[in-house]
């Protein structure tokens, strides 16, 4: 069987992780969560006092230490996920606080912090059989992937789900803090002038509202199947 790249896209909190984990697991390919390199990168700006106290980011710092900032995923033996790593430290947990995902899309928007990202990410794809998720990789790091997904649901939903994510990590949680946030991340994901969000003309949209995990599963693996055999 040919191996392929996949490209999942789409909003924020949408389970597109989630979805791109499952199925790299299946079809036994690598999976590369692009929004975790995102976040590890806002999380050393962050903790470097790059960011003022009026949210303001001081973007020619960031660029003079962006060379230094090693972002790397291992997978922990015990429980078997793929975990991030800040300079060899673990951030897994740090990187999905609230506090991170309202400074990351600042950080996102940086012309020299997509290229650095994006140069990582095709160097991590070029054997294929890879399936990467983000908001640009069906667009700009991988424009010729043989499937590419735009995965959405409503933005109510989205929020839903994250909090219930945020609660069962025991990570303390408001729902109206998060909908804002998950609104905030659509708007300037889909306005900034690098690489904006957009569907790509041959992803396949998905929206996975109403689907259950189950469904979910059962229609990737066809889509799959259809662009290997
Ligand atoms: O996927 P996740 O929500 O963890 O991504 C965090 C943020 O990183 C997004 O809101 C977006 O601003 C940014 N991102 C991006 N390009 C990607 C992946 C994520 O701009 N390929």
């Amino acid at each position: 069987m040919k191996k392929i790249t996949i490209a999942i896209d789409g909003h924020s909190s949408c389970g597109k992780s989630t979805m791109a984990k499952d199925l790299a697991k299946m079809v036994g390919y690598v999976y590369v969560d692009t929004g975790a390199m995102y976040r590890a990168v806002t999380l050393a700006a962050m903790r470097g006092g790059m960011f003022g106290d009026d949210g303001s980011l001081d973007t020619e710092r960031l660029k003079a230490a962006v060379n230094d900032i090693d972002i790397s995923f291992r997978r922990d033996e015990t429980t078997g996920k793929v975990e991030t790593y800040l300079n060899g430290e673990n951030v897994e947990r740090e990187i999905r606080t609230i506090d991170v995902s309202q400074h990351v899309s600042q950080v996102a928007a940086l012309p020299f912090v997509r290229e650095r990202l994006v140069a990582a990410q095709q160097a991590m794809g070029r054997e294929k059989g890879v399936v990467m998720d983000g908001r640009d990789i069906g667009t700009v790091v991988f424009p010729d992937a043989e499937l590419k997904i735009f995965v959405t649901a409503t933005a109510e939903i989205r929020a839903r789900r994250r909090f219930k994510e945020l609660e069962a990590k025991g990570m303390p949680a408001d729902y109206d803090t998060i909908l804002e946030n998950v609104q905030q991340r659509d708007y300037a994901d889909s306005h900034r002038e690098v690489s904006p969000l957009r569907k790509a003309d041959d992803a396949i949209l998905l929206d996975n509202s109403e689907l259950t995990i189950d469904e979910q599963r059962e229609w990737l693996l066809e889509k799959f199947k259809e662009r290997t055999e």
